[in-house]
């Protein structure tokens, strides 16, 4: 039995069962760590078994008070990859996870009364998992919730019924999607004057207020004035505005990114290494980075959820070859819709030793790497602030959901990017990856990030990160200073 009489406070962390939503909450887990608390992570049983086999059987064991809990996400098998199908896991989470959270709640409450653990002392939580809100106030704990994704995107959620009242969506026909109406400056809204309705999740276009997704986000963002506290993993630097507008709707918004891992590498931190990835990293390109220039390399990830046509892939492959720049290109075995990927004889001859293709890589390390020169991202809010961090700037190519904003602030807010169309085709992706590594406009957004990773190293550095720790502690977690 563990002595536990200092009464470390417990955290109970729970992400949204996807991977950039568990790899930054992950991240507030080790921060909360290092400052004293003990941590019980959850994750969906799905995604637990798809960590042990991507990391090892052992890999999650022995961490001094942090320990992995799992939840069944209420899927089975013939529900396909659930992983990747996010209205089916919206339903599963709204039908399904209460009461497993409730129940596991009880295990851990039972294991605190035989001294195994300590007593859980407090809730963080997804904000997209707003049925957590209700087991908080059933056993009268504080929660807080945890946003994945940008400032901006989470006040949008809060304003889709704005839109729906003011008739700014559905839209009228389909030609409103070609007739230039997307363009409409969101100036009626605080906090959104900079973003049009076509840097908004597309499903809302053409929805109206009882469609499943909708309704859903809606709740949570109605969940979310339950909550003690409201954490983002972004700071005021990237979000004055928005922060400022969020700061006069909830009484606790604390702007603490971005996190990234890498601030807290030290020998003495036991959880350095401790890493989330649900598909199997291939570190061989590490190696292979070695070999290269230092800022010569593009990088071509389009993260964990994008599927596009073999059409496009190829039209990707033959600019990124065509461009003659040293590559690093990330094909996840599930990037091409219906079917695997395959690259031509000719395509793998003419990139010879210049490019490597691989299927998973641990990301922040390779932006990290002296030889990475550009980003070709799809502009989800972890891979966007991971460039920041690591000072890369990006060629950007949206698709869906928070991806659209967080381009419009990549390419017009910060200037550190460059878009490419969404049809895209492959003379654009030649030009456009020469001027972002060797053009004049990617020597300009390269100083831009290089100042903004300074100001991000700054501000996240341990110690800085809860900057305000003891109103931070106190009021998000309800524990006295520790
Ligand atoms: N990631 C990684 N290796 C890869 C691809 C992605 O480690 O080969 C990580 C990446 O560092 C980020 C997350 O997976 O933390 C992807 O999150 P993001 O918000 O960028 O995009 P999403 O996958 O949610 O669309």
């Amino acid at each position: 039995m563990n002595n536990f009489a200092d009464k470390k406070p417990h955290a109970v962390l729970i992400p949204f069962p996807a991977q950039g939503h568990i790899n930054p909450l992950i991240k507030l887990a080790k921060l909360l760590h290092l400052r004293g608390f003990y941590i019980t992570f959850v994750n969906t049983e799905y995604n637990h078994k798809r960590l042990l086999k991507s990391k090892g059987p052992k890999a999650f064991d022995g961490f001094a008070d942090f320990s992995f809990e799992t939840i069944p996400d209420g899927l089975t098998s013939v529900d396909g990859d659930v992983s990747q199908d996010i209205t089916l896991l919206c339903k599963s989470i709204k039908e399904n996870f209460l009461p497993s959270f409730r129940e596991l709640l009880a295990r851990l409450h039972d294991s605190a009364t035989v001294g195994l653990v300590p007593p859980v002392t407090c809730l963080v939580s997804d904000s997209s998992m707003s049925f957590t809100i209700q087991a908080a106030e059933e056993l009268s704990l504080p929660i807080v919730f945890f946003s994945p994704t940008s400032a901006f995107t989470f006040l949008s959620s809060l304003h889709f019924h704005t839109l729906f009242d003011k008739g700014l969506i559905p839209l009228k026909d389909e030609s409103y999607l070609t007739n230039g109406y997307l363009d409409t400056k969101l100036e009626c809204i605080p906090g959104m004057q900079n973003f049009r309705l076509k840097d908004l999740p597309d499903f809302i276009w053409t929805a109206n207020p009882n469609d499943f997704l909708i309704e859903f986000t809606i709740e949570a963002a109605r969940m979310a004035h339950h909550a003690s506290a409201i954490i983002f993993n972004t700071s005021t630097e990237l979000e004055s505005d928005v922060i400022n507008v969020l700061s006069t709707m909830f009484p606790c918004v604390y702007a603490i990114g971005p996190l990234s891992s890498l601030l807290y590498q030290s020998p003495q931190n036991q959880l350095a290494s401790l890493s989330t990835n649900l598909w199997k990293e291939d570190t061989k390109c590490l190696g292979w980075l070695e070999s290269k220039e230092p800022g010569s390399v593009v990088y071509v990830n389009f993260g964990s959820m994008t599927v596009m046509t073999a059409e496009k892939l190829l039209e990707f492959a033959w600019g990124i070859a065509n461009s003659k720049q040293p590559f690093l290109w990330i094909i996840r075995p599930d990037l091409v819709i219906g079917g695997s990927v395959v690259l031509s004889s000719e395509f793998v001859n003419e990139i010879s030793d210049r490019g490597l293709i691989a299927g998973w890589c641990p990301q922040e390390q390779v932006l990290n790497h002296p030889s990475i020169g550009g980003f070709l991202t799809h502009c989800g809010w972890n891979s966007t602030t991971e460039s920041i961090c690591a000072g890369v700037p990006m060629l950007c190519w949206p698709l869906f959901v928070d991806q659209p904003a967080n381009c419009r602030y990549i390419c017009n807010t910060w200037e550190i990017g460059i878009k490419i169309d969404n049809n895209v085709k492959r003379e654009e992706v030649e030009k456009l990856v020469n001027e972002l590594m060797v053009g004049e406009n990617g020597k300009k957004m390269r100083q831009k990030i290089i100042e903004m990773k300074k100001k991000a190293v700054e501000d996240t550095k341990p110690g800085v990160v809860f900057r305000h720790e003891r109103d931070f502690l106190r009021r998000a977690f309800i524990v006295p200073q520790i």
